[in-house]
């Protein structure tokens, strides 16, 4: 990139500091610039063509230029651009949306808390717990259970949650008493033979265990992505979440499904809920919900949350939690459109179908030497990346194989994410048949350009 005085590249560097980036990096490399987009493809400002593997962060269900979401958000915002939902005030489309959510909930829900982030959701679901539990006079049952590679956010209090490294390390969290168990990750954390069924089992048991150790009474909920996805995309073992949600019920303790990647179609159903059969009494919502086109976020609580809140604001006087934006009306007219656009286009069984072929092209590329693993469910797949397959190694440093296989994508007009050393798959739930094809052969031919690369003799 030639960064000359002036351009855009100069004053980016000059003048942002990027999220997730390494910043003096960045003052060496500079920005990609991205400048319009059509479909599943984004252009930069050279004019070069990249299908987006990953949906912008895993999140453009509808693709890159629905205009009807843009109708959408120009007609409410000529009507009304602004109103916010404290103090009994409401309008017309977030009574709409709210509606639609709970009819589209696939287990009972009674209401829906809207907030504007991921991380604001998962922060707001805390909040609630914790105010519940002193609604319910158990001020000690306030512990939260999450799993490593867990990724809900990155606020004080999400960022908590989250159990990844990165978003940790010389940040100063203040650290609530959260209890963090093995990630459901098969080909990461089982036994050499162990079965999914066995390894789920003893992960259900290691629940146990870790919840008699904390004192049951002392725990308010866990928090779980269905399928974990900044973590690595990885997805539990089968049993896990019948197994698990019998010991979290042995111990009265609420489950939240943070459902920010998987809901709206990503697993091939609405939400990952369905997908593999949970009951949740928190769901945390975002993403797709907007396909981010505007930043949305909600959760959906049931009455077992709802009821004992309505309760404590009585008490107190006031449910003193929100935020300005709070149900925006520009922000759920265009969250609801994106709804009936899911729904009248069959996103989710494109999503299953398209998903399906995704995986299995991948699969085929199981016998390159640097693939250890492919996984994935409906339309979101990792490819683990290894120099050595029986070792399950990758390059000298972890991450080091990843960020070269993503290089190569990046040029052959693939952007994707390398997590570590694995690389994830989630494009716009409106890819077609072709693009599928085409995304997979630009990611062949990047692991061949990767290969190429490392000396002779040292992928085994
Ligand atoms: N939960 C999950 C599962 C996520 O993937 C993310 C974002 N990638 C978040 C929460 C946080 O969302 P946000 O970045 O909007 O705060």
């Amino acid at each position: 990139m030639a960064a000359t005085p002036n351009s855009a590249e100069a004053r980016d560097i000059a003048y942002h500091l990027h999220p997730v980036t390494n910043a003096r990096r960045h003052q060496e490399i500079g920005p990609l610039i991205i400048d319009r987009g059509e479909g599943i493809y984004v252009y930069d400002s050279n004019g070069k063509q990249y299908i987006e593997a990953l949906a912008g962060l895993w999140s453009v269900g509808v693709g890159f230029n629905e205009k009807r979401l843009v109708e959408a958000a120009t007609k409410q915002m000529s009507k009304l651009p602004y109103y916010h939902t404290f103090t009994h005030k409401s309008h017309g489309p977030v009574i709409d949306l709210a509606e639609k959510l709970i009819g589209m909930a696939p287990v009972p829900m009674s209401k829906v808390f809207f907030t504007n982030s991921g991380s604001e959701a998962i922060d707001t679901a805390l909040k609630l717990i914790w105010y519940r539990s002193n609604a319910l006079g158990l001020p000690q049952k306030k512990k939260i259970i999450v799993r490593n590679r867990a990724y809900h956010g990155i606020t004080i209090a999400a960022g908590n949650l989250t159990s990844l490294p990165a978003n940790h390390t010389s940040f100063e969290m203040i650290v609530p008493d959260v209890i963090r168990l093995t990630a459901p990750h098969h080909y990461r954390e089982a036994k050499p033979g162990e079965s999914e069924e066995d390894f789920a089992t003893r992960l259900a048991e290691e629940l146990d265990q870790k919840i008699i150790e904390a004192g049951p009474d002392t725990i308010a909920a866990m928090f779980a992505e269905p399928v974990q996805g900044a973590g690595g995309v990885i997805v539990p073992p089968a049993t896990y979440w019948e197994k698990v949600q019998a010991v979290l019920a042995k111990y009265d303790i609420l489950l939240v499904a943070d459902e920010v990647i998987c809901g709206f179609g990503r697993t091939g159903t609405m939400f990952g809920t369905t997908t593999f059969g949970i009951k949740p009494d928190i769901m945390v919502l975002s993403k797709q919900l907007s396909s981010s086109y505007l930043p949305a976020s909600a959760l959906m609580i049931n009455d077992r949350v709802f009821e004992p809140i309505a309760d404590e604001s009585n008490r107190v006087g006031v449910l003193g939690h929100g935020y300005t934006a709070s149900g925006h009306p520009v922000v759920t007219a265009v969250a609801l459109e994106n709804l009936k656009i899911i729904e009248e286009r069959n996103l989710v069984s494109n999503a299953a179908s398209m998903g399906e072929r995704m995986r299995a092209a991948l699969r085929k590329l199981e016998s390159h030497p640097l693939v250890g693993e492919v996984r994935g469910v409906g339309l979101i797949a990792a490819v683990e990346l290894v120099k050595d397959k029986a070792a399950k190694t990758g390059l000298g440093k972890a991450g080091e194989l990843g960020a070269l296989v993503n290089k190569h994508a990046q040029e052959n007009g693939l952007i994707s994410r390398a997590m570590g050393d694995s690389m994830a798959f989630c494009p716009p739930l409106i890819i077609t048949e072709a693009e599928v094809d085409e995304m997979v052969s630009r990611f062949a031919t990047a692991l061949d350009l990767a290969l190429a690369e490392l000396p002779e003799g040292s992928v085994k």
